[in-house]
């Protein structure tokens, strides 16, 4: 099939060549997101394929349904950005990759954790200026402390078993409790309770009306203080200025996000010789106990070629009418 392929960068393209040497697909690359303005690049193509900050809203589906495209493929596991009831209704199909490696996500959230807990990238400054003082570098002992999952799905419960593993308490919340999640050794807690014990919070569910801004001023009020929290999943399950105040305060003890609020506006470019006019995400980055990484949890080889595979059977089974097996609709 013609696909065309939206928000594409170099280190990808080297994988989904690769893929489509058993797909031999005819893939079109291009750098620009799919949105409103860069629609109109996919007509003819039936299928498009796009990444977590393109705009799959009812508008452009419209658009690429009249441009011919009976297949919108997202080379990723979320799928807050298509607006899915729209797709159901024009006849298109929408697929995702369901599961790629959940140890790339889970262990980037314990790579945050570790650097954010024991200074890492503070060190990294200092000592490649020949500062080898240590004040302001304590952190503290994992082992032993309490770390909350909230939403024990599969990264989460790969987060929790490596968390077990350093000897960790391990509390969850899920409105789908899972059998695996309690046979590695975690025990479900209610959010009052996540609150009152957890010295790490690492959110692991998906972005929907019930998570958004999950973390607020009432939730951080209730946190114990001087807890470090960690983002791997999306920005808006963080409401980031009700963080910054509890940052600003010291009852948030730490941050470590890979996914932001407005990161489209932001991510997966070099912005380094322009001004940042996002004044929310350039106080964060200005505390010396946040680190924040450009939604790059999922990048290890194992994750993308098993993305870029998944991605390009999906559309061979879309044209060959087979049964697509990562087929994600409207609820
Ligand atoms: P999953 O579907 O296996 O697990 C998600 C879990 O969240 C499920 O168990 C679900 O029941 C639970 N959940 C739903 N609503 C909840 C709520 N209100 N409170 C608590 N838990 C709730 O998904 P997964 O593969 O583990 O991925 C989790 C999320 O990670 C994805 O939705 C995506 O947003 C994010 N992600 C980020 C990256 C990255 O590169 N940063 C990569 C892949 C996935």
């Amino acid at each position: 099939m013609e696909v065309a392929i939206f928000s594409s960068t170099p280190y990808e393209r080297q994988y989904l060549d690769e893929a489509n040497r058993s797909a031999h697909h005819k893939l079109r690359y291009f750098d620009v997101p799919l949105d409103m303005d860069t629609v109109g690049l996919a007509a003819n193509y039936g299928a498009v394929c796009i990444f977590v900050n393109d705009n799959a809203n009812a508008d452009v589906l419209e658009a690429l349904h009249k441009g011919g495209t009976g297949v919108l493929a997202l080379r990723c596991t979320g799928f807050n950005n298509v607006d899915l009831k729209a797709a159901g209704e024009l006849g298109m199909k929408v697929v995702r990759v369901v599961t790629y490696s959940p140890n790339s996500v889970a262990e980037h959230a314990v790579a945050l954790l570790l650097a954010i807990n024991r200074k890492v990238h503070r060190a990294y400054n200092r000592t490649r200026d020949s500062n080898f003082s240590l004040d302001g570098l304590t952190g503290f002992d994992l082992c032993g402390k309490t770390v909350a999952v909230v939403g024990t799905g599969k990264i989460g419960c790969v987060f929790a078993k490596i968390m077990l593993g350093f000897g960790c308490r391990v509390i969850g919340y899920d409105p789908y409790p899972s059998a695996e999640f309690e046979a590695l050794g975690g025990r479900y807690a209610t959010p009052g309770e996540i609150g009152e014990k957890a010295d790490i919070i690492s959110l692991h569910c998906p972005l929907t009306p019930a998570t958004h801004h999950i973390i607020n001023s009432e939730t951080l009020k209730r946190a114990k203080p001087g807890a470090l929290l960690i983002n791997t999943s999306r920005g808006a399950l963080v409401d980031t200025e009700a963080v910054i105040e509890a940052l600003k305060s010291g009852q948030l003890g730490g941050l470590g996000i890979d996914v932001y609020e407005q990161e489209a506006n932001i991510f997966f470019r070099d912005l380094s010789s322009e001004i940042i006019t996002d004044d929310v995400i350039q106080r964060l980055v200005s505390f010396p106990n946040v680190i924040v990484t450009g939604h790059q949890a999922y990048l290890t080889r194992e994750a993308l070629t098993t993305i870029c595979e998944t991605t390009l059977n999906s559309i061979t089974a879309f044209e060959k009418n087979q049964p697509l097996e990562n087929e994600v609709k409207a609820a």
